[in-house]
């Protein structure tokens, strides 16, 4: 019988990629508008990243690898979560994938069986969601919003927990809050998981843009912390190199080999000279891309915060705010009356030229998604449409 299956059934399209897409063609169009949608750092990739590469290519370092990554990216990678992260692991612990996406999805599927839950604190990030239910998993979604600063705290972790409960994922700095833990709030959910027979999927790719205290790992709070956490990053935002699809995930050897077997089916190997370019990067970081990111945040936070109709907490990391505009809702913008996020999301598109991601992808309908991940200069122009935009709602 013809048909798809019910788990491709069941997903939504990355709501992300969706209007990046759109706003890219018509941006190629030769329209004016400005793409404040996708994360996408717009920072060149690291001179070193693209010289290892090329030289990759020349030298003829253009066939397979080992499917988990050559060792020397994982000794590399090692040495890096010792030095920055605290935390220590063998290379087998370390598998390098397409991107922190792909390695996200890899945990998924390789710790969750049918009918298992999995904590997802809400707002999270619009891929977490459908992988889980990809892995036949159950995402159980605990609700955050303004008043906690975006946090979950460890009461409502600990009464969202059942005997069913395989994880919990944590995405600090997150995307698209821009919240971040502090060592004593991770220490406070650490003791609720430590006692239960569960993981953590620690999402961590935005450790780099973090603009008040010090990125922690859960995983480096204590062994107990150290083998039920993955712990997931990447090369796209700390590197800019979002197009060369490098991620990587770390864990305890059991499902860690696990993760490696099952990419071994999946897709191999990531790029043999992407696997160089990694290497390159890795010593190759710019701290003045974090002062560049805090200048563009302090600037679009201030203006965005000033705006008629809006609510916003300020965040700490990554490169996004999260605004409440469920103000806006009910009222008219030049007599059409706003519904919702995603109304809204069209209106500014087609009157401001911004493009920007309304909140239900994220599970927080009443925000949008402003991407600071652009030049001051357009950002400029971009908060001038906005304003202009929210003024003249009523
Ligand atoms: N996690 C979060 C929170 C993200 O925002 C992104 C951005 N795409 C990713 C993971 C995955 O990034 P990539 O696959 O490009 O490494
Ligand atoms: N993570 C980025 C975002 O949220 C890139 C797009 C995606 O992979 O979803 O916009």
């Amino acid at each position: 019988m013809l048909g798809l299956s019910s788990r491709v059934k069941a997903i939504s399209p990355s709501a992300t990629l969706a209007i990046d897409t759109r706003v890219k063609e018509m941006i190629q169009k030769g329209e004016d508008v400005i793409n404040l949608s996708v994360g996408e750092p717009d920072t060149p990739t690291p001179l070193r990243a693209s010289y290892r590469a090329i030289e990759g290519i020349v030298n003829g370092f253009t066939k397979y690898t080992n499917s988990s990554g050559i060792v020397e990216l994982r000794k590399r990678l090692a040495r890096k979560l010792a030095e920055e992260n605290g935390l220590e692991y063998d290379p087998e612990q370390i598998v390098v994938s397409v991107g922190g996406k792909h390695s996200l999805y890899n945990a998924f599927m390789a710790i969750c069986n049918p009918g298992d839950e999995v904590v997802l604190p809400a707002p999270y990030w619009v891929s977490y969601i459908e992988q889980i239910k990809l892995a036949d998993a159950v995402p159980v979604v605990v609700p955050t919003d303004e008043s906690t600063g975006f946090k979950l705290t460890p009461e409502k972790l600990a009464s969202a927990i059942t005997p069913r409960t395989k994880a919990l994922v944590l995405n600090s700095p997150s995307n698209p809050t821009g919240a971040a833990y502090t060592r004593e709030e991770l220490q406070a959910l650490a003791c609720v998981v430590a006692e239960r027979d569960m993981y953590v999927v620690s999402d961590e790719i935005y450790e780099k843009l973090l603009y008040t205290g010090e990125h922690v790992s859960i995983a480096a709070l204590g062994p107990a912390l150290k083998e039920r956490t993955l712990v997931v990053n990447g090369f796209s935002k700390a590197f800019g190199m979002t197009g060369w699809r490098l991620g990587y995930m770390a864990g305890p050897k059991d499902v860690m080999k696990a993760v490696a077997d099952f990419q071994s089916h999946v897709t191999s190997n990531v790029t043999s000279i992407a696997q160089l370019a990694a290497l390159g990067a890795l010593d190759d970081y710019d701290p003045a891309q974090r002062e560049m990111f805090r200048e563009r945040l302090e600037y679009v936070y201030g203006r965005v915060a000033a705006m008629k109709h809006v609510r916003c907490v300020k965040p700490q990391g990554a490169f996004y705010v999260f605004p409440n505009v469920g103000d806006c809702f009910g009222k008219t913008f030049r007599g059409a009356v706003i519904c919702d996020a995603d109304h809204l999301c069209e209106l500014i598109l087609e009157h401001c030229r911004v493009g920007v991601v309304a909140g239900t992808g994220f599970g927080a309908p009443r925000n949008i998604r402003i991407s600071y991940a652009v030049r001051l200069e357009r950002l400029r122009e971009a908060m001038d449409r906005l304003e202009r935009f929210f003024a003249e709602i009523e």
